[in-house]
Order: C-alpha cells, then structure tokens, then sequence
C-alpha cells in the first residue's frame, strides 16, 4: 500500500469561459461528434449540389430544407446503425460500446423529428402540385410516382422507431422486432436516393449519401445477421458457480484456448451455446486482468441469470468482448476518484480493486457501497480485504440505505474536501445514475468528470 500522497497529473485547467467550454466540449461524447461532422459534410455537399443543379427550387420555398432533412434522416440513420453493431473496431469512435448505446438510443426520437419535420416541410409543395396531404400520408392513396410507397415508409420508420421505446416488450421479443430496422433502412435510403433531385443532380452528394447507405446496411448486416457466426469470441468454460446471496451469483469461466485481454471495469457479453446461441448478455468483469479466470458478478433478476446456477463445472461459455469505456485507464488524468456501485453496480469496481493489488499505478479512491443494509452487500467482506492490498490508497465505505437513506452528491463530496481534481465513476440502475450525476454536476463536478455505468441497454 502506498503512504496517501497523491502524485497527479492533471493538466493546468485553462480559466474562465474558455476554460469552461474547452471542458464542456471535452465532456461531449465522441459520438456526438461523429454525428455533428457527418452532418456538416451532408450539408455542406447538398449545399454545393443545389449551387449545381441548372434551375433548383429557391432554398426558402420549405422544399428545399425539406430534402436536406431527408439526407440528415439518412445520415442519422446510419450512424444510429453503426452506434450499435457491437465491434470492438468500432466501439472506440462512440467512446465505448456504453455510450455507443446511448447515443443509440438517443438519436432514434430525434430521426423520428427529422422526419416529420421532413413531412410537415415538404406539403406545401405537395399541394401546389395540385396533391393533399393525404397523398403523403396514406399509405398507396396517391396514384402520382412513388408516393404511396413513400408513405408506407414514413410510418414503418415512425412505427418501428417508436417501438425501440416502449419498456413493456420482453427483451429478446423487443431485441428481434430492433432488428428488423436494416431493411426500413434500406427502404428509406431508396426513397432519399430516388426521389432527391439534389442528390440525383450532383455527383460527389451521391457518393456521400451511397456511402452512408453502405455504412448503416453493412452495420445491420453485420450486427443482425452474421454476427453470431463471425464476431470474434473467446472460448470458455465454467469453473465454478457460486451463490454469493439469495439474489446473487459468482460465475467464474476457465479460458479452453486464448484468453480474453481486457481492462478492470470493462464487458463482456455471454453466450450459452447450449441454450441459445443468439442470446448474449451484457456482464461487466469483477476479476482482475491478471488473473486466468473471468469472473462475472451477476443479480438473478430473470430467465438467463437465474438458469446460471444450473450450469456445472465444464459447460461451455462463449464470451464476446471486451466492451465499454468504464476503465480508469483510459482516463489518466482522474487521480482523485469517487467511486459509486450501487447494488449490483458494485461489480466492475470488484475488478478494478482486485487489480489494485498489483496495478502500480497510484491514485486516490474513495469507494461507496450502496445497498440496503449489510445482508444485501454480498460484496463488502471482498471489498474489505482487497482495500488493505491495494496499491492506491482506498477509503471504502458501505452506505447502508435503511439507516442513512439515499446518499446525496453533497454527503459523499463531504469527506473528499477540496473538489479541485475530483472525478466520479457511478454504476448502478439508470435511475440512480441520473440522478447523483445531475447532483455531481450541480456540485460543481465538471461534466468530463463524471463517468458512468447504467447497465441498461433496453
Ligand atoms: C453494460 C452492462 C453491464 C452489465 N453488468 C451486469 C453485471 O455485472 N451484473 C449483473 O447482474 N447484471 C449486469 N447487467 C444487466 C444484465 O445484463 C441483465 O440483468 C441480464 O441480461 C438480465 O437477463 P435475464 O434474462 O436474466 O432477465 P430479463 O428478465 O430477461 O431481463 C431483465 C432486464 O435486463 C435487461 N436485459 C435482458 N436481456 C438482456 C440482454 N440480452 N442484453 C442487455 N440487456 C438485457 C433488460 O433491460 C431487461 O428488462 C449489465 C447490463 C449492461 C448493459
């Protein structure tokens, strides 16, 4: 164990309001990015083909924005498709596979807008051509061109997106019905392609919007079709399987051939091969990457989890990973840490403490323990003995809720007084997240410093 003292290596945060935005921008996730640039460019080059195009329609008639909106939709709906195709090759230009799922999730209600903005834009001009709405709108009630198809695309899109959204479907069936999304995908690219006049009329926009096409079929293609054939996995088999409480278990997996490489904190998904070989769920790792064996942590809340404790010493596991940006790691500046497990979220902070024992790699920790009282923290007689081994310095502490309550930001700020170069890392159920994130920021945590977890991909 190290004497306490903290060697950091924060950079000089630069003042003012130039500082203020560097951070803030430094907190945007990377997908975000992604989606600002993928625009610029579509915008950029519809602009160019417009300039181009021999007698277009003046860009304020509602037409034009109309169809450069039709090429945001498409644009949105590829990344939408990449953000979720599960690529270790990928995962890295969203910030990890986590946020590549929330970003997922977030651009599907804002693609919807789009394209009912797209709608909404684009009637004037359907009833100056002597149409009406229900031309748009009613799915092969036009009798003029593609619109009737056009139609029918409009409400899969709105149907199938606005699906992705309702909780009560059971996983696999709402997983299976995602699926689908690629040909809608297709489908709606065909409309863009076809019934643009801009993209048709210049060529360098027509390769771009292809490219997209070809970027969000193949993510689909890869994601929904092939992947259980051709993702990279690792072969396991069961070790042990351990109840560690009335609702939790230990899984622990013996690499049969290569072992898995991965950083504390990080996912994996796994497969039965025996039950379904479609079937993965996310588990984040509680072993140390220096040990042989992989550990999950898992809370028996359904079908899956509960049937793990039939499995017996031998069975094949098939591990895909590993996933996710919740690694210390890959944050070297974040010397100064709190971390927050609640419940089950306690679990990648088990990996990152077993770690400790060997990491060399000093920083101040503070770990908080949320669960309802000491016969639900199956965890805190690990955590206890880890703490003592690790080589940063840890204060841990278990924040029993039926005497204290809830922790508030303000409570577990208390004892790591100044603020200068705190981080958090929070994982836990989203709701909770949410909202000791919001109570951080409002702390005056900056935004890049506060990483989180929700294990939540529905
Ligand atoms: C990044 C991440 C890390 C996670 N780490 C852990 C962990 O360390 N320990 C732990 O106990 N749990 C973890 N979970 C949650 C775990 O994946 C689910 O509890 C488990 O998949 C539930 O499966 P089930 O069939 O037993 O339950 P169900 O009753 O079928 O599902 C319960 C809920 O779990 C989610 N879920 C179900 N199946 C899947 C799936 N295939 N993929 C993603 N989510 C699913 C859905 O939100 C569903 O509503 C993690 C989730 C994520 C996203």
């Amino acid at each position: 164990m190290s004497d306490g003292s903290i060697e950091t290596s924060d950079a000089p945060e630069t003042p003012g309001a130039i500082g203020r935005m560097r951070r803030h921008l430094r907190a945007v996730a990377p997908g975000w990015w992604l989606v600002l640039t993928a625009i610029t460019i579509t915008t950029v080059l519809w602009c160019l083909g417009r300039a181009a195009m021999p007698q277009p329609t003046p860009f304020l008639s509602w037409h034009g924005p109309s169809l450069l909106i039709s090429a945001w939709t498409i644009a949105l709906l590829a990344l939408l498709l990449l953000a979720n195709t599960r690529s270790r090759k990928i995962e890295p230009f969203f910030g990890g596979l986590d946020r590549a799922v929330r970003l997922h999730r977030q651009l599907g209600p804002l693609t919807i807008g789009l394209v009912l903005v797209h709608v909404v834009l684009y009637l004037p001009s359907e009833l100056d051509a002597g149409g009406t709405a229900a031309d748009l709108l009613v799915p092969f009630y036009s009798s003029h061109g593609n619109q009737g198809f056009n139609a029918l695309i409009l409400w899969l899109v709105i149907a199938w997106t606005g699906l992705a959204y309702v909780k009560r479907l059971r996983y696999e069936r709402w997983l299976s019905l995602h699926g689908v999304f690629g040909p809608i995908f297709i489908l709606t690219s065909a409309h863009a392609l076809t019934a643009g006049p801009t993209i048709n009329a210049y060529e360098p926009l027509r390769f771009w919007m292809w490219l997209l096409v070809l970027i969000g079929s193949g993510a689909w293609l890869y994601r929904v079709v092939l992947y259980r054939w051709i993702a990279p996995r690792f072969h396991y088999s069961v070790q042990s399987v351990e109840q560690t409480s009335e609702h939790t278990l230990d899984l622990v997996m013996r690499p049969k051939s290569r072992r898995m490489i991965y950083e504390p904190g990080t996912f994996v998904f796994i497969n039965r091969p025996d039950r379904d070989p479609r079937e993965l769920h996310p588990f984040s790792i509680s072993s140390s990457p220096a040990e042989r064996d992989l550990r999950v942590s898992v809370r028996m809340v359904g079908d899956f989890t509960r049937d793990l404790l039939n499995l017996e010493k031998g069975d094949p596991i098939e591990v895909f990973g590993p996933f996710g940006g919740f690694t210390p790691h890959r944050y070297p500046d974040l010397r100064r840490v709190i971390c927050v497990g609640s419940g089950i979220g306690i679990t990648p902070f088990l990996g990152m403490l077993r770690f400790e024992a060997i990491n060399d790699d000093f920083r101040r920790i503070w770990l908080y323990y949320i669960a309802k009282d000491a016969a639900h923290a199956p965890y805190d007689a690990e955590i206890r003995e880890a703490v003592p081994v690790a080589d940063s310095y840890v204060d841990y502490e278990l924040w029993e809720t039926v005497e204290r309550g809830r922790p508030s930001a303000e409570a577990l700020l208390e004892a790591t007084r100044p603020l200068e170069g705190i981080s958090v890392m929070l994982c836990g159920r989203p709701e909770f997240i949410r909202d000791m994130a919001r109570q951080f920021a409002e702390a005056g945590i900056p935004p890049e410093r506060i990483i989180a977890e929700d294990f939540h991909f529905h």
